[in-house]
């Protein structure tokens, strides 16, 4: 078969020269190729491989192109990357690889295009088209990748439980594919998956990271999580997420699968969350449920504080995977520790302070934390659903009412300091601090507007009721 069609860009006629002159076999490969025939959109990133020297192919590359574009040559792996605006084009030499147990790093050789595919993870991603000459565009396909796309397969082409233990990062890519392509994991690999899943203890976390994000990102993130538990790779990785799974039963009382709600509630935030981050809130929002979780003979099974400890464990998993410990870990830390103030303020009734002290507390998150709360109703009951979902409709609407006319959502004190400072004629002292700190309740209270004249006032009712004496009024 000939796809000539999928060779269009100027790159692929400029590497074919080049391999001419060089006399290199030569072949793109991989990605390029799945999601070329997957229709999956333009892929940026473009793998190129030759019989021989991939750096001297792009080497020769980058002389025929306009400008003078630059190649980066990576010696110590053999290959070489030309960037331009659009694409990222690496360039190797193909490979044939056997590996040693207990190691990622196989003995490498020269090899020939055969010896190269089949150190490929799966059949559809090993998959080549032809940049020769004579043969441009045709597909070299040795292990029916293009059946196995519309079969929506995924297999590798050797021995799973070979593939896997060689490299068992290839076990978190099996899971991630099959979760962004809504592919089946092929049941025999999926077997060696299992078996093989303690193995994923050789693989650095950053690299674990890097598919479970993939993983997290797709439309569906559910599809890889179930994966995971199913062969047990997630024990490994996240320990606290399996730790939620089950329902116990006492004296006929249960509770839900927290593990299994979880994912509900992921699968939901994605329909309206392309934050990744968010959608981390939302696999972490209820981790801290399993250590919290008692059972009282008047009350039932409660999960109290959970929030509070689900915070701190989102810090010491992030550590653990290697994860960055910023922002973004702090994101997440905040999204969990007030996951269940939207439910409580609705339940409550949702009054004007109740709704400006979220919004303080939330700031500019606000609107993420609604949007996490609303993929938490995972309710079946219809009546239900529609009602909790209405409440948080009239949270949403409140919020926008609220911070028109208040403006607590990045709260500056509308005294300062140095102002109670004057008016009393103080050193700085305690009463600084509690003049401030009613000053800010007071306004979330309702009791005053968030603005200067009122608070100056208030703060001069106070100082004096704490038995200060006035210096300036003004
Ligand atoms: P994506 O861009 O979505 O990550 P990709 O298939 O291009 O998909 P890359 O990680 O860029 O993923 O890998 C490029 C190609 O290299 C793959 O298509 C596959 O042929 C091969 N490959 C990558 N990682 C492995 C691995 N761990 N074992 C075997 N082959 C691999």
């Amino acid at each position: 078969m000939n796809y000539k069609e999928a060779l269009q860009l100027d790159i692929f006629s400029t590497i074919s020269k080049a391999a001419t002159e060089l006399q290199l076999e030569t072949y793109v490969i991989g990605g390029f190729v799945r999601d070329f025939l997957l229709k999956r959109g333009d892929a940026k990133d473009i793998d190129v491989v030759a019989v021989g020297s991939g750096i001297e192919l792009a080497k020769k590359v980058a002389s025929l192109l306009p400008g003078n574009s630059k190649v980066q040559v990576f010696k110590n792996y053999g290959t070489a990357m030309i960037k331009t605006k659009e694409i990222e084009v690496e360039f190797v030499g193909a490979r044939k690889e056997s590996y040693e147990r207990g190691s990622r790093n196989p003995a490498v050789e020269d090899g020939t295009l055969q010896d190269d595919q089949n150190r490929r993870d799966f059949s559809i991603n090993a998959m080549a088209l032809s940049l020769n000459e004579n043969t441009f565009g045709d597909l070299l396909d040795p292990f029916n990748g293009l059946q196995d796309l519309e079969d929506k397969r995924i297999v590798t082409p050797l021995d799973p439980d070979i593939t896997y233990s060689d490299d068992p990062l290839r076990m978190m890519r099996a899971i991630r594919f099959a979760t962004q392509l809504n592919f089946r994991i092929d049941p025999v690999s999926l077997e060696a998956i299992t078996r093989n899943s303690n193995r994923i203890e050789i693989i650095s976390k950053e690299r674990i990271v890097v598919e479970l994000n993939k993983t997290l990102s797709s439309a569906t993130p559910s599809i890889g999580l179930k994966l995971l538990e199913k062969t047990n790779l997630l024990g490994h990785i996240l320990p606290e997420l399996v730790a939620l799974k089950g329902i116990d039963e006492k004296e006929g009382q249960t509770h839900k699968d927290n593990f299994y709600h979880t994912l509900e509630v992921v699968d939901n935030i994605s329909e309206h969350t392309d934050d990744v981050w968010l959608r981390w809130a939302a696999l972490l929002h209820d981790i801290g449920k399993a250590p919290t979780k008692r059972f009282h003979k008047k009350n039932g099974w409660t999960f109290h504080g959970h929030e509070f400890v689900g915070g701190k464990m989102v810090f010491k998993l992030f550590k653990r995977l290697r994860m960055p410990l910023n922002e973004k870990m702090k994101f997440v830390q905040k999204m969990v520790m007030m996951s269940s103030r939207p439910i409580v303020l609705s339940q409550d009734g949702v009054t004007d302070s109740a709704v400006r002290r979220l919004v303080f507390d939330a700031g500019d998150h606000v609107e993420d934390l609604m949007t996490l709360c609303e993929a938490d109703i995972t309710t079946k009951n219809p009546k239900k659903f529609a009602k909790y979902h209405n409440n948080f409709k009239i949270v949403r609407q409140k919020i926008v009412e609220v911070e028109e006319r208040d403006h607590v959502r990045n709260f500056q004190p509308p005294v300062s300091g140095e102002e109670i400072i004057k008016a009393f004629n103080l050193k700085p002292s305690r009463e600084i601090g509690i003049i401030k700190h009613a000053i800010k309740e007071a306004i979330l209270e309702g009791e005053i507007p968030n603005e200067h004249t009122a608070a100056y006032e208030f703060m001069l009712a106070k100082g004096k009721s704490l038995g200060l004496e006035v210096h300036v009024s003004k």
